[in-house]
């Protein structure tokens, strides 16, 4: 759908006839926004206001190209995921200029994210609350994201670790990140409970008082970050997990 709204306002392509939208990106950029060319909100594409030097010309935007192998014959373009026509998708991917001729080895799908109910199902050390010899760990547990897989990753290991050497599991601090994405995962909604990334907004909210005293948002980050951090070290210490290297 980005890619499909950037060749209309490049090349004044007047219809989005054809096209499928995927129901995920309509969440995002309804219809209404693009008819009334309102900035794109869709964060896989970089608007800029900066110059191409070999033309002179404004690009309305910039997509990135990975290299895929040493060869440097193949390259993905990041972030294009859509339901899009393998037709419509060629014909309008050939529309940005430098890929006039390019060959399309495969093209852009969505994938399927599948994940269990956790508020319902686990518990803040991720065990399960029915069976707490099962721990989930990574995506199926509705988390997402990389460092996300690995820290609930570490914290599953961890008290499946402990239960096989008889130890109590412990829940990380609600006060860092890793905490507060447990947190979230055992105590989240269970009715409209969605996958969560590790954000500031997932943390304890600062006391109003001492709000107040943080007035930039930095200094405020500041504060969650090392409150957070020393949250962690003291809960490893605390527990005899001392060996972890922070
Ligand atoms: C296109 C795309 C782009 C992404 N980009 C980013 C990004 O830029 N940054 C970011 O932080 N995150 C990104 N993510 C999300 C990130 O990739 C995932 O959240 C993360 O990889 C999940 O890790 P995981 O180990 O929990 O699951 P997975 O990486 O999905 O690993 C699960 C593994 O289990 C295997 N498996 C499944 N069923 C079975 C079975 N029955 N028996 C044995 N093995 C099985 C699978 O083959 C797979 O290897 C992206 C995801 C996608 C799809």
């Amino acid at each position: 759908m980005v890619h499909h709204y950037l060749a209309v306002r490049r090349f004044g392509e007047p219809s989005l006839e054809g096209v499928e939208i995927a129901e995920y990106l309509l969440a995002l950029d309804p219809p209404l926004d693009l008819a009334e060319e309102r900035p794109i909100q869709v964060g896989v594409v970089l608007l800029t206001t900066g110059t191409d030097p070999k033309t002179g010309k404004t690009p309305y935007a910039v997509v990135q190209l990975r290299q895929e192998n040493l060869r440097a014959d193949s390259y993905n373009i990041v972030g294009f995921q859509c339901h899009i026509k393998y037709g419509e998708q060629k014909r309008i991917l050939q529309m940005i200029p430098g890929l006039e001729n390019a060959e399309f080895i495969r093209f852009g799908q969505m994938h399927r994210n599948t994940y269990i109910c956790s508020p319902k199902l686990l518990r803040e050390t991720l065990q399960m609350r029915q069976h707490p010899r099962v721990l989930f760990a990574g995506q199926i547990s509705g988390i997402e994201g990389y460092t996300e897989a690995m820290a609930t990753g570490m914290i599953a290991g961890m008290n499946a670790a402990r239960l096989a050497r008889g130890l109590e599991p412990s829940p990380p601090p609600r006060e860092s990140a890793t905490g507060s994405l447990t947190f979230y995962l055992a105590n989240a909604d269970v009715k409209n409970f969605q996958p969560a990334n590790t954000t500031f907004a997932l943390l304890p909210a600062i006391e109003p008082e001492l709000r107040k005293l943080l007035k930039r948002k930095a200094d405020r980050c500041h504060f969650q970050t090392e409150r957070g951090l020393k949250a962690f070290k003291d809960w490893l210490a605390r527990i005899g997990e001392h060996e972890w290297s922070l």
